[in-house]
């Protein structure tokens, strides 16, 4: 399989009205192709106890335009990704669809906002990050087990997991779910970073998932390697072994 790496060395990075000193960051995004029409984007930053750990994304192709399901990690990842869109692609990408409010999902918002993207969130992802709606954005509300259309995508939120907000993107096409950092990857053994969880009503919200998208071929985690519908039950185990132990 083909794959691109884009390795840049940032300096005086003070676009996007960001307040920032001179900066020497490395900042590193990888692009692999999925499926026809469906690339992973990979970025990383330093996740203080965790280390570097690096965040999925998809770009999606739709007709003559282009989908961006998460930001890459932070401002500048996402500028480098759509840099590399421009470049490679060579389509606009019309929207950006937020899974929740982290910023390895949210962040560099601006920058897709800038490029004249429209930012689909739902309110309470807005609530939770803070960020005053601007008229980027697409807002949207969903109750639990709820779905809606946004182009050829259904966006579907389960339930509280990983946050309170946390949807996620099926792709009917070539079914593939973007599952965001509601589930978690067959290598990883525990729920990952649980400040914003609700770890009690975790294995409910992946139970739904199952129950509405039972073709998924393949489904993407926010982090870690892409993998089969088994992730799902997989996460469903070690949430209810994380339930079990609170205060571990
Ligand atoms: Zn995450």
């Amino acid at each position: 399989m083909m794959n691109w790496r884009v390795w840049t060395i940032l300096v005086n990075w003070g676009l996007v009205g960001v307040a920032a000193p001179v900066s020497e960051t490395a900042v590193e995004v990888e692009v692999t192709p999925l499926a026809h029409g469906v690339w992973l984007h990979k970025s990383w930053q330093d996740a203080g106890e965790w280390g570097r750990v690096s965040s999925n994304g998809l770009i999606v192709r739709e007709g003559d335009h282009l989908v961006v399901i998460d930001t890459a990690w932070g401002a500048e990842p996402s500028l480098l990704l759509l840099d590399w869109i421009d470049r490679e692609l060579g389509l606009p990408v019309n929207r950006l669809i937020v899974t929740h409010f982290h910023n390895d999902r949210l962040g560099g918002w601006e920058v897709f906002a800038e490029r004249g993207a429209r930012v689909i969130a739902s309110k309470r992802t807005l609530e939770l990050a803070e960020v005053e709606p601007t008229d980027a954005f697409d807002l949207y509300e969903l109750n639990s087990g709820e779905t809606m259309m946004s182009g050829s995508m259904e966006i579907s939120y389960p339930g509280p997991a990983h946050a309170e907000d946390n949807v996620v993107v099926w792709l009917a096409a070539t079914k593939l779910l973007a599952g965001g950092c509601a589930v978690r990857a067959a290598e990883s053994n525990g729920m990952g970073n649980v400040a914003d969880a609700t770890i009690s009503e975790w294995a409910n919200a992946m139970r739904r998932v199952q129950h509405t998208f039972p073709e998924t071929e393949r489904v993407l985690p926010g982090h870690g390697a892409i993998g089969d519908f088994e992730m799902i039950q997989h996460t469903i185990d070690l949430a209810e072994e994380a339930a079990k132990s609170p205060g571990d």
